[in-house]
């Protein structure tokens, strides 16, 4: 991953590609959550294939595209034959509207990198003083410099996250990430940093986007501290069960 998606944190790629590219292996890189966030360069980073998600960067869904690396020549066996579309990797008629629009996003994404990157991180730095200042003592999982504008993964130390969730259905937070979240365990990747059952049972994935305004970000920190405050007195909706 070239960025994580639970913790935005963003990997030493070109240290990473240059091992690889020194062994002969071959480096693919899923960049569902780098694309369009920070700068890429597959050649400064030698990366071979690298994978994107439409709709990480505000294309439809139902379209994302693979890199593949001509020279030195990265080899792929096909996903399917037919027609032979797509160099013979993936045939199959084209779903027009999806491609341009994949393409249009990543124009978009390009040119608005830097200030929307800037406008970001002020936005995650309103959202961790406001909750700071309302709350006391917050924990931001992982680092905040190597990480994507757009994330902000924090704990509430004794609050169970789900049941946080759970009392804020008008706001969009997740626990772990999208793919897992029917399940209840903990996030393996909050305890690869280090954290205990308890902590990472207590952690929030707060996203910042395109559309996010700063009125949002100070309505949705004083609702979860609302909620963390009712947690916390056990008035909780869940609690009173
Ligand atoms: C979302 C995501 C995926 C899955 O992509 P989909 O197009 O939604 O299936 C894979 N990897 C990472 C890092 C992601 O964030």
């Amino acid at each position: 991953m070239a960025v994580n998606n639970e913790i935005g944190i963003i990997q030493p790629l070109a240290d990473i590609g240059a091992i690889c590219r020194g062994k002969g292996v071959l480096l693919h890189t899923d960049a569902a959550q780098a694309a369009g966030k920070i700068d890429m360069d597959v050649n400064a980073m030698a990366i071979d294939l690298l994978s994107i998600s439409g709709h990480k960067m505000y294309a439809p869904k139902g379209i994302g595209t693979l890199y593949v690396r001509r020279r030195p020549r990265a080899r792929l066996l096909a996903a399917f034959s037919g027609g032979g579309q797509e160099r013979g990797f993936r045939s199959g008629t084209l779903p027009v509207p999806l491609t341009v629009a994949l393409g249009e996003a990543a124009s978009i994404a390009q040119g608005e990198l830097a200030r929307e990157g800037q406008r970001l991180v002020s936005l995650r730095e309103a959202m961790i003083t406001r909750l700071r200042d309302n709350l006391g003592e917050i924990t931001v999982n992982g680092s905040l410099n190597q990480r994507v504008p757009g994330n902000l993964n924090v704990g509430f130390a004794g609050v169970d996250a789900e049941a946080l969730m759970a009392e804020l259905p008008e706001l969009a937070i997740s626990t772990g990430s999208a793919c897992t979240s029917a399940s209840v365990e903990p996030s393996y990747v909050l305890k690869a940093l280090g954290l205990d059952d308890a902590a990472a049972g207590s952690s929030v994935r707060i996203g910042f986007g395109r559309f996010t305004t700063r009125a949002e970000v100070d309505a949705a920190a004083d609702m979860i501290t609302e909620a963390i405050v009712n947690h916390r007195s056990g008035n909780s909706a869940r609690a009173a069960e």
